[in-house]
């Protein structure tokens, strides 16, 4: 029989604010174990959690981003569950009343309904020693500021959620939310899955995949689902509703535990926190304070800058590349040919040398001198790809680096007048065989010119005079 993958996403989201979410130990990723703890976010009874203002703002934030309803009234709740990574045996959560709801992001043309965004603080985390057979607890993480964006069971295969994610992911970026750093598990993804028999409208049961922390594992964990859960329906037997973890060596998921054995978080109203209230000056103080979004950028490469489609895709697709082209293209209107430069050469240079743009030693106002000289006509196109790979490797000036390498253009005729009539007295027999109709010869004599000139030389200027001599 023939399925319809039915999937929703939860995603979570680490925000970047400097300190946790109700204390002032910094947030930052990292650390040395237990280094960012104080009593309150290791959760010691009679301390009182404050709560965030930059982490209200921002989650309010990522609900314009992925275009929610931010509600002017929410409030935290207490989801109960014991746990190592979680000292206080208590979750602080937005249940009841979640801060935004109702949003949508389009994907091929569809919208994918967001049922929810929510406050949350994150776990620690357990460093488990397989050797000696024992578990060490890491509290840096306890309290980092996390928003659950929900989605409704609308994405439809691997690919979509896919999509989906990356997409949220640069909204979310752009929007100064969270850095979307999975590989560090600052966005990290839990996959709910069923199989619906085609032209049926009734949802199959579920199983929910938890823990996602890379593109490729979304994708193979929802394709190993399909299969699972194919054979299973297949069979005539029933899809078991249970909680499942994806195993990245084995490609698989494991059962961790059934709906039966499922929590009781006996959610109450967290008594230490007072509601989050908006007046509708404050919601639009946070919509206007929202940073350019990629659809805006878009527009602004393709219409103002005149850039092609892809060029603008390829350059928004990476919001630090893209920062850099618009640093770079403020200091030279250049936009194309900035573009280029960035686009080919230096994704050419990041590549090759496995850094990121972030690393790079010289900066964007470097690069659009580049391309400045190169518009002037002051070096070749070749040079300018030098000079990039020069500053790429030990940074620097670029004028200073053309004239230190031979780099900058003889555009003075009469100096390579000179080189000419030299190179036409020393190879006399080339040129008559080239007067004797040999095309062929140019070729040869103007190497002759590029060489005694340098990498310098204008090389249409060189051309033109050798011609005219030649021709005299
Ligand atoms: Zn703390």
């Amino acid at each position: 029989m023939r399925y319809i993958p039915v999937i929703g996403l939860e995603i979570h989201a680490e925000m970047l604010t400097h300190s946790k979410v109700f204390c002032t130990c910094s947030a930052e990723f990292g650390g040395e174990e237990n280094s960012r703890v104080c009593p309150r976010c290791a959760g010691l009874p009679g301390t009182l959690p404050v709560l965030n203002q930059g982490a209200v703002t921002l989650a309010a934030k990522a609900g314009f981003a992925l275009d929610c309803t931010v509600n002017p009234y929410s409030a935290f709740d207490r989801k109960n569950y014991f746990y190592p990574d979680l000292p206080k045996a208590y979750q602080i959560t937005q249940f009841e009343k979640p801060i935004c709801t109702d949003g949508k992001v389009n994907i091929r043309g569809k919208d994918i309904r967001i049922n929810r965004i929510h406050i949350e603080e994150d776990a620690g985390k357990l460093i488990h020693d397989e050797y000696e057979g024992i578990s060490f607890a890491d509290y840096n993480r306890c309290g980092v500021p996390l928003i659950e964006i929900v989605t409704e069971p609308d994405l439809r295969s691997a690919d979509e959620a896919k999509e989906f994610v990356e997409e949220v992911a640069l909204r979310l970026k752009y929007a100064g939310v969270c850095d979307a750093r999975m590989e560090q598990g600052s966005l990290r993804v839990d996959v709910n899955i069923s199989l619906m028999p085609y032209g049926s409208s009734e949802f199959g049961t579920r199983a929910e995949i938890k823990n996602l922390n890379s593109l490729k594992s979304i994708v193979r964990a929802i394709e190993y689902e399909i299969e699972r859960q194919t054979e299973i329906l297949d069979k005539g037997e029933k899809v078991v509703q249970e909680t499942r973890r994806f195993n990245d060596n084995h490609g698989n998921t494991k059962a961790l535990r059934s709906k039966e054995e499922a929590h009781d978080y006996r959610y109450f109203p967290e008594p230490d926190i007072p509601p989050v209230l908006f007046s509708e000056a404050e919601l639009s103080a946070i919509r206007e304070s929202m940073p350019e979004m990629p659809q805006k950028r878009f527009e602004r490469y393709t219409k103002e800058y005149g850039l092609p489609e892809k060029d603008a895709e390829l350059l928004i697709g990476d919001k630090d590349l893209s920062d850099f082209y618009d640093a770079a293209a403020r200091c030279n209107p250049s936009y194309k040919a900035i573009a280029n430069l960035v686009l080919v050469e230096l994704l050419r240079n990041l590549n090759d040398s496995g850094m990121c743009i972030s690393d790079v030693k010289f900066s964007p106002a470097n690069l659009a001198q580049i391309v400045k000289l190169s518009d002037e006509g002051k070096i070749s196109k070749n040079a300018a790809k030098d000079i990039l790979k020069i500053l790429f490797e030990s940074g620097g000036d670029p004028l200073e680096i053309a004239k230190a390498n031979n780099l900058i253009m003889e555009s003075d005729a009469s100096a390579l007048e000179s080189i000419i009539d030299k190179v036409i007295a020393e190879n006399a027999d080339s040129v008559e065989s080239y007067k004797s109709g040999n095309q062929k010869v140019f070729g040869f004599l103007m190497g002759q010119v590029v060489k005694e000139a340098g990498k310098g030389a204008n090389p249409q200027l060189a051309r033109d005079l050798l011609m005219k001599k030649l021709a005299d």
